[in-house]
């Protein structure tokens, strides 16, 4: 199993971690978080599983996430003979390391249970899952709790304010992309997902459309004017998928399908890196500015650490030039070699 997200952008992300690290510098890419969002079992905790390429979260019809999930993906090195270990672990359980995904699929409704109770009640305490592999990207995604509008169960009277505010909390922030999930089968116009995002991010710089459930459309109905943005026009569009079953509209294939969602993930996230290269290439030069008048103050030639530190910066560089030309699409397969 591998993960569809970070495919592209793994060596790219390695190779310049290993560079930070040759350079002894504290500097690294942080990769900005993604968040889903939009009404209670519109496929929002699915897009997250089909991403990671692992199934482990609560899902159904009826209310399953109730408490933020804050899912960290952290990458390992694959093990001496080629194999990829994969785990999970839980803040709230150190020390225990869970290869059974099923089993961190239990754990996650058990701790719900024991913080927002077993009768639908909802938390704004989040859960913190780590997910150590070789097959994923340093990355952050956060599974929350949909809109709803009616209460049930435990739920209080002004829940659907409730659950606003703790969506806004996460989606508010500048680097926080924003998946807006919503069904095919509901109207794009009436769109939580769209909505909600919208008041977090009004220019649409960092939400990416999603239209779940191709499969169990309406007949007559056709998704294809919410895939072109024709009903609602965002920045950068919208991808179809359809979570654990085969694709539907093999006329609009670029724009439908995880993979093609996790590509434009990784585009955003290369542009990102893009944005971030110049500002750490500046911190790396005035580092090397200040080792050099350390050791011109000694009077001694300097060979060793300058010399290897403007090397680095060289082949740093030389990276963020490839990106750039990368991204501009000019040259499509960069090597990371
Ligand atoms: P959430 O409440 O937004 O997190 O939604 P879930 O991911 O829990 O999904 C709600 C229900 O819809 C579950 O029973 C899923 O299996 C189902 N579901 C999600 N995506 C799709 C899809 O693309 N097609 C179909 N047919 N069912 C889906
Ligand atoms: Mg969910």
């Amino acid at each position: 199993t591998s993960s569809p997200l970070g495919h592209a952008v793994i060596p790219i992300v390695n190779k310049l971690q290993d560079i930070f690290a040759q350079l002894g510098s504290s500097s690294t890419i942080e990769l900005p978080q993604v968040a889903v969002v939009g009404s209670q079992s519109s496929g929002k905790s699915s897009v997250l599983e089909a991403l990671v390429g692992r199934d482990f979260l609560p899902r159904g019809s009826d209310i399953c996430t109730r408490r933020p999930l804050v899912l960290q993906l952290l990458q390992t090195k694959r093990k001496a003979d080629g194999t990829a270990e994969e785990y999970g672990e839980f803040l709230h359980l150190k020390n225990k390391k869970f290869f059974d995904f099923a089993e961190i699929r239990r754990e996650i409704q058990a701790e719900t249970d024991r913080e927002a109770g077993g009768n639908k009640g909802v938390s704004d305490k989040q859960i913190r899952l780590k997910i150590y592999s070789p097959n994923v990207l340093d990355i952050t995604l956060v599974d929350l709790p949909g809109i709803t509008k009616v209460p049930v169960g435990d739920q209080p009277t002004d829940i659907e304010a409730r659950i606003r505010t703790m969506i806004l909390s996460y989606i508010k922030h500048p680097s926080c992309l924003i998946l807006a999930v919503t069904p095919a089968n509901a109207d794009l116009a009436n769109s939580d997902a769209l909505q909600i995002a919208g008041a977090a991010d009004p220019d649409g710089y960092r939400t990416i459309g999603v239209i779940t459930k191709l499969d169990i459309m309406d007949r007559g109905t056709d998704a294809a004017n919410f895939l072109l943005g024709k009903v609602i026009p965002l920045r950068l569009g919208y991808v179809g998928v359809v979570n654990r079953s085969q694709q539907v509209y093999s006329g609009l294939a670029d724009r439908c399908g995880v993979p093609q969602l996790a590509k434009k993930l990784n585009q955003i996230l290369v542009q990102h890196i893009r944005t971030v290269l110049p500002g750490l290439k500046s911190r790396i030069s005035s580092a090397l500015v200040s080792v050099a008048k350390e050791h011109a103050s000694y009077g001694e030639i300097t060979e060793s650490k300058a010399g290897q530190g403007a090397l680095l910066l060289n082949i740093l560089t030389k990276y963020a030039e490839a990106f750039s030309s990368m991204v501009e699409g000019k040259n499509e397969a960069m090597s990371t070699s």
